[in-house]
């Protein structure tokens, strides 16, 4: 994590310290006082319910050593430390982040798309960590306070950051890729998330292509190349700078495509095709997609000077952020793929494939809940998913919330009656899986994250 003197950090994000103080250390920041340890710079962010510098004290208390505060905030008689005053907390921590970033000299690789971020930043952490001391967005940390945060606790000695970076509407991107400066960026794919904030996927395109304004001079941009929208895009944006721009994908006019495709409920292998050959690689997760996940980071591997053999050891050691389909047990023995991190058309169609792939169950059940923030036509994604069920991906399909019974009236007409049902309670719903699903089933279980179907996938584990 960082380390400063006062002083020091002072200058870097352009704050007022009171010169007897400026001696002091800081080790590592933190904008939450539930969090922060002690030695720790605390930066007081305001936010639309809480505002951190009403919370000095306990900050004080919990053992911070200074603390950044907003000049248009009243100054407390005795802070009891001392303060760095700045005119937005934000913004001081932002250029506190970029100026460390400037000093770690380690490479940076930025990740953005509509589906797959947090999987693929972890599959190439995994990948680059079999040559590299890599750092990387823990969970989900990927907003204009996440990612600066993410970047003070890197360790000096970091080779590389992989920075995961999200967004819900146009110039968020830009910010991220401004501060984060990547040399490598990978945009995993564009979806429908946030459709109901930009309008379009063309509008959505653009916005994930923000990500080459602070691409660095050189850098590589690694792109899915099954996806029309981002090569028109891209071919209609004036770069300042030549950049290398590399393809993955399942079409094999990808300079990196996969092919052979194998699923499990635990794994998936596949072979890559690169200009050096062609390799077999297996992930600790199931999905096509993943696969496709898997290829950007043996791109961005490549780009950095992995070998073949390297990326397959890092591909299939590595480790997930849980609830991407996290595969559990039911307490009667049914294997459940716990999906319910989020849910999109594009992701929900990832799903279906993957409950497709896969054999040697009993049944198949899937279980799938509202997509939320979807726009105009939420209802037609709907019925779109719905039409995409069919008795070979499921034997039964549970659809939970008032937009799935869209899904559910589209996908009735091609399965037998009873097997498709809406569920408007979710204690009903979770009752009758309890119910119904024995060993040898597989249910997979997916929806926005706001339908909080994880409570099903516990209810299903207890077996209560
Ligand atoms: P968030 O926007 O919440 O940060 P994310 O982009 O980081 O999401 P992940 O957390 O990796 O994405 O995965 C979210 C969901 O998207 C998972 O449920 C997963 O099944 C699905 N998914 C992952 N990769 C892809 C892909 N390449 N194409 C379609 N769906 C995908
Ligand atoms: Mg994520």
């Amino acid at each position: 994590m960082m380390q400063a003197t006062l002083r020091d950090a002072a200058v870097w994000c352009g704050a007022a310290v009171e010169e007897a103080a400026g001696g002091a250390v800081f080790a590592g920041v933190s904008t939450d006082t539930r969090q922060i340890k002690p030695g720790q710079l605390f930066v007081p962010l305001s936010g639309d319910r809480f505002d951190g510098h009403d919370y000095l004290e306990a900050a004080r208390e919990a053992g911070a050593v200074a603390s950044l505060w907003q000049r248009d905030r009243a100054q407390p008689a005795d802070a009891g430390i001392p303060l760095l005053l700045v005119d937005d907390t934000l913004a001081a921590l932002q250029r506190l982040a970029a100026h460390y970033l400037g000093a770690l000299q380690a490479k940076v690789v930025a990740v953005t798309g509509s589906n797959g971020k947090t999987t693929t930043k972890d599959l190439i952490t995994s990948v680059l960590s079999t040559r590299y001391r890599v750092h990387k967005t823990e969970g989900n940390l990927n907003n204009h306070i996440g990612l600066p945060l993410t970047v003070l606790r890197a360790d000096p000695g970091t080779e590389v950051l992989v920075l995961e970076m999200g967004m819900s509407g146009r110039g968020e991107i830009a910010l991220l890729s401004n501060l984060a400066k990547p040399d490598i960026a990978v945009i995993t794919n564009i979806g429908e998330a946030h459709l109901l904030q930009l309008g379009s996927r063309r509008n959505i395109a653009r916005a994930k292509l923000e990500i080459v304004q602070g691409l660095k001079p050189g850098g590589v941009l690694i792109v899915n190349g099954d996806e029309p929208l981002i090569d028109e895009e891209l071919q209609a944006l004036e770069l300042p700078d030549p950049i290398e721009w590399v393809t993955f994908g399942e079409s094999e006019a990808c300079a990196l495509s996969v092919s052979n495709i194998r699923v499990t409920a635990e794994t998936t292998r596949f072979e890559a095709r690169t200009e050096d050959g062609v390799h077999t690689y297996e992930i600790p997760v199931p999905g096509r997609h993943n696969a496709v996940n898997a290829l950007a980071a043996a791109a961005v591997g490549k780009a950095l000077g992995v070998t073949p053999e390297q990326i397959g050891e890092g591909l299939s050691a590595a480790k997930l952020t849980g609830m991407r389909i996290e595969r559990t047990r039911a307490s009667n023995g049914a294997v459940v793929l716990n999906d319910a991190y989020n849910a999109s058309p594009t992701s929900v169609l990832a799903a279906i494939s993957l409950a497709d792939a896969l054999a040697g169950y009993r049944h198949k059940r899937i279980v799938l809940g509202d997509m939320l923030e979807l726009g105009p036509d939420e209802e037609s994604f709907h019925a779109e998913i719905g039409r995409s069920l069919t008795p070979e991906t499921a034997d039964f399909v549970y659809l939970y919330g008032p937009l799935s019974a869209h899904t559910a009236k589209a996908a009735e007409q091609a399965f037998p009656s009873g097997s498709v049902r809406h569920f408007a309670d979710k204690r009903e719903l979770t009752e009758t899986l309890l119910r119904e699903t024995g060993p040898d089933d597989l249910v997979l279980v997916k929806a926005s994250r706001g339908m909080k179907l994880e409570e099903v996938v516990a209810a299903l584990q207890k077996g209560v």
